[in-house]
């Protein structure tokens, strides 16, 4: 049965001026990128760079390219971005896909041919949609195992395919070699193969076509601008979760212009103005333990340090790419229900509103900056934005050593590992240790900012796409 085609839909991201890195690079490092960025836009002159992936907000992918192309379209490089469509059944494939290649089957099975019939009829409609926008010689980069079934017809159509996993684990294991096995069928036409760090790289596709590309954050961005302490404690109100009266919640918008946090977010309880706080921002995934924090905070944390805990994600069902979310919530919220009455009462979970996601950003740029010590209890993490923004806010992190937050994160320097994902323990006392030594923390937040500075700000990640773009042209 032949596809219908899809309504691939775009994200207007509009441009944000290279200049505002000035200043924070150095007149060195600065003169050097404005002239890779001016070169880059030169060489691409004619062609279109197109994104695409499978969610215009919600997650760390979308973050990113919110975060970079209006970097590349203010030195004159047309890049735009594409979300593709899908139905329910298409996102329970390519979330088990996302699970296997985080080593995990949640049930022990394996994709079956219903599955990939569903997967490959659903990029067949949105691969028909794409040749109408996209023409031969431009370049497409896709995101993830959402968007790898694309690639033969987008290389059939002359279109120089980049196909970049934000995922992968370190010790692949026979559920990530299903996952690779379900893909690699699709990639052969690929002109390059992007992953996070080395350790993800996948057995097959030959050396000349890889390249290693870390992600980053943009300084500038609703997320991470700087803020002080006045506002982030009204935006904190504003939004519910500090209480107190609303006062003037504002912040600077992406284009320039001014916001003001309105939505409240939907909260188990508000927090004293005062209080001491542990937060971790994540989507309600279970390989983001929500409630394995939950547990190691109401066992080694509240009992000893008088503090909250604040669990925050986005409203549940505002994020369309991810069909798990509000089961994981019903059990983070059935773990808090268990505890005893005073335990309860420190724990937090806060769905924030996602209308407006630079409303969202806002307060959750509020929530990281006001906390005392950021966690990232992660099972396993592709690279884990959520540490690089907290670290650049100066914060103390304390995360599991999976994933890419090794790379961030140096131990007992620029913030606190915990080996093994699963030790409550180890993870709750690292938490308390910090809130009791307010100065270590705070040096460990000093020195987390200056590593975000020298090596994950969006200004390194721009000058390695723009080579490895210009090598493929
Ligand atoms: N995030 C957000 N609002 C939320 C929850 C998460 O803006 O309610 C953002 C978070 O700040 C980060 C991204 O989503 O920028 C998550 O990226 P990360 O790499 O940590 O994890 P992923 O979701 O990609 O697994």
């Amino acid at each position: 049965m032949a596809a219908t085609r899809a309504r691939v839909h775009a994200v207007d991201t509009g441009p944000s001026p290279i200049e505002r890195y000035r200043s924070l690079l150095g007149e060195e490092a600065w003169s050097q990128f404005d002239s890779a960025m001016r070169a880059f836009a030169a060489k691409l002159r004619g062609k279109v760079v197109w994104n695409v992936n499978s969610a215009g907000r919600g997650g760390g992918v979308a973050e990113l390219l919110a975060a970079l192309i209006p970097y590349d379209r203010s030195v004159g490089v047309d890049e735009r971005w594409l979300v593709i469509e899908g139905s329910p059944d298409f996102f329970q494939v390519t979330k088990r896909i996302h699970m296997l290649l985080h080593g995990v089957s949640p049930d022990g099975s394996e994709l079956s041919a219903a599955q990939r019939a569903e997967y490959e009829q659903t990029l067949e409609g949105n691969a028909a949609a794409l040749v109408e926008l996209m023409k031969p010689g431009d370049v497409a980069v896709l995101h993830d195992p959402q968007t790898a079934g694309l690639v033969p017809t987008l290389t059939g159509h002359g279109v120089k395919v980049i196909w970049r996993s934000h995922i992968g684990v370190d010790q692949p294991n026979d559920m990530v070699r299903t996952a690779w096995r379900f893909l690699t069928p699709y990639l052969e036409t690929a002109s390059a193969f992007v992953f996070s760090r080395t350790a993800y790289v996948w057995d097959g596709p030959d050396g000349s076509r890889i390249h290693i590309i870390a992600p980053c954050i943009d300084a500038f961005s609703t997320k991470n601008q700087d803020m002080d302490g006045h506002i982030v404690a009204e935006i904190l109100r504003a939004s519910g979760i500090l209480s107190g009266a609303d006062g003037e919640a504002t912040f600077l918008r992406n284009d320039g212009t001014a916001g003001r946090v309105r939505r409240r977010a939907n909260l188990t309880a508000s927090l004293p103005v005062d209080a001491r706080i542990v937060v971790q921002v994540s989507r309600w995934d279970r390989l983001k333990d929500p409630s394995g924090v939950a547990r190691g905070f109401a066992q080694l944390v509240a009992p000893h340090v008088d503090s909250w805990l604040v669990l925050a994600g986005p409203t549940v069902n505002s994020v369309d790419d991810d069909p798990q979310q509000s089961e994981i919530l019903r059990e983070v919220t059935s773990v808090r229900d268990e505890m005893d009455a005073r335990t309860r009462d420190r724990v937090v979970i806060a769905q924030l509103p996602m209308d407006d996601t630079e409303e969202n950003a806002a307060i959750v740029n509020a929530l990281q900056r006001r906390a005392d010590v950021v966690v990232q209890k992660s099972l396993a993490e592709g690279f884990g934005l959520t540490v690089a923004e907290a670290m650049w806010k100066g914060r103390p992190v304390v995360a599991s050593r999976v994933g890419g937050i090794e790379d961030q994160v140096e131990h007992g320097r620029s913030g606190i590992l915990i080996n093994d994902p699963n030790d409550l323990k180890g993870f709750g006392s690292a938490v308390a240790g910090l809130l009791r030594d307010p100065r270590g923390a705070q040096a460990l937040g000093n020195e987390a900012r200056q590593r975000i500075i020298r090596k994950f700000l969006a200004p390194r990640h721009l000058m390695e796409q723009a080579e490895l773009i210009t090598s493929l042209v």
